[in-house]
């Protein structure tokens, strides 16, 4: 277990906000989750998972929290069973890393994640999805921790998932997505670089996947209605307040252009919320998760 003192977020997110937290906690092994309650108790901090801080809007604030990462490396195993293939993936593990293998042992089913900065665990407890593939679609199952509990399994059909959803039913205590274990289909390494070249350029083109952004602020209102198509009939595409604006590329993405705040940022998604509802009557839920005191 390592352990940092005062950790930024703004250093640990990919929109590049936010305060310090309490301390940051480095899980190398599975012995490490039994120190953790009494860690977290002794910094008198709420614990809080982080991946890559790819889905979150961090407040520049004195944060009240003990952070708990996991250390990435690549599955634990890999093997191919009755035609299709399985991989049990660390929680920490990058999405990219991860993909890179699926693709080198021709494995397909996760292809339309491709770009997307988070790791598994945290693609797990969003259920990420882009491109007509979701993560939650190939989980067999994933390994929790919680402290009542310690580490244990749950098969996919024990948990509920859908539109950026997933909810392993075990409370509101906190939990960890630690391990995940997920079933592909065979296909050809070429033919699955291919459909990640297409898909890559295409998300390259249409969204601004290079900048400092958090990915998609706000989740689709129902089913066939996209949020930034919204946001941008509502004028709000290149929209700025300071240093934070939502994208000229795709209107439901916030950048940060170099010296942005979170009060910022808070500001755009209030006037993207009012003019969302003033103009079409949808309320806009957040899929981005705000951190705050
Ligand atoms: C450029 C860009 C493009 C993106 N494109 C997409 C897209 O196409 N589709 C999509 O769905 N998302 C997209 N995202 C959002 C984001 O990358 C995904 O939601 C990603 O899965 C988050 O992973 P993370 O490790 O960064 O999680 P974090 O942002 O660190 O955490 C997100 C939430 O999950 C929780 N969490 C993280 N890890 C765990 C864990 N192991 N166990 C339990 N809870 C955990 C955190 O506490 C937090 O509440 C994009 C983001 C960016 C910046």
């Amino acid at each position: 277990m390592r352990l940092i003192p005062e950790p930024s977020l703004r250093k640990r997110t990919t929109l590049r906000l936010g305060g310090k937290a309490l301390a940051e906690v480095w899980i190398e092994k599975d012995q490490d989750w039994e120190q953790l309650p009494e860690l977290v108790q002794d910094f008198g901090g709420t614990p809080l998972v982080l991946g890559r801080g790819s889905n979150v809007l961090a407040m520049d604030a004195e944060l009240p929290f003990v952070l708990i990462r996991q250390e990435g490396g690549l599955s634990e195993f890999f093997q191919q069973r009755a035609g299709r293939g399985e991989a049990v993936v660390q929680g920490g593990q990058t999405l990219a890393g991860f993909l890179a293998e699926c693709k080198r042992r021709g494995w397909s089913g996760l292809e339309g994640l491709i770009g997307i900065p988070g790791t598994v665990g945290g693609a797990v407890a969003m259920n990420a999805g882009s491109y007509g593939c979701t993560l939650g679609e190939r989980l067999l199952g994933v390994q929790f921790w919680t402290a009542e509990r310690g580490l244990f399994w749950l098969d996919a059909g024990q948990l509920r998932t859908g539109y950026r959803l997933f909810d392993p039913g075990i409370g509101e205590g906190f939990w960890v997505a630690s391990k995940a274990k997920f079933a592909f289909a065979k296909s050809e390494p070429g033919k699955i670089h291919a459909k990640m070249r297409e898909v890559y350029f295409h998300k390259k083109a249409t969204q601004p996947i290079l900048n400092r952004t958090c990915g998609c602020v706000f989740k689709n209102p129902k089913p066939g209605v996209s949020a930034g198509r919204l946001l941008d009939r509502c004028g709000l595409k290149g929209y700025r307040v300071g240093d934070m604006g939502f994208s000229e590329r795709h209107a439901n993405f916030l950048i940060n252009h170099g010296q942005g705040r979170s009060t910022e940022a808070l500001e755009l998604i209030a006037v993207a919320r009012e003019r969302c509802r003033g103009q079409f009557g949808f309320e806009l839920e957040l899929e981005v998760k705000c951190i705050s005191k």
